[in-house]
């Protein structure tokens, strides 16, 4: 199974607070500037659901590439 992370653009956040309170995980939270911010100790593959509840497309998912050992969009 491949291995995938989510991602949140930060310049696209719009502070709705959406994802926050739609993650089952309390995986996301705002940061000091009030932007989304992924909390990467505690995300779990469930927390993919947050991906369509943000308005401007912000939050995203990278999955790990095995042949290059990185994460691509
Ligand atoms: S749903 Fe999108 S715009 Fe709203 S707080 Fe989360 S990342 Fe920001």
């Amino acid at each position: 199974m491949p291995c995938k992370r989510i991602k949140i653009n930060k310049d696209k956040c719009i502070s709705c607070g959406a994802c926050i309170a739609t993650s089952p995980n309390q995986a996301i939270d705002f940061d000091e500037n009030n932007k989304a911010e992924v909390n990467p100790k505690i995300v779990k593959e469930d927390d993919e659901i947050v991906i369509d509840v943000c308005p401007v497309e912000a939050i995203y998912l990278e999955e790990f590439d095995e042949d290059k050992k990185e994460y691509k969009k």
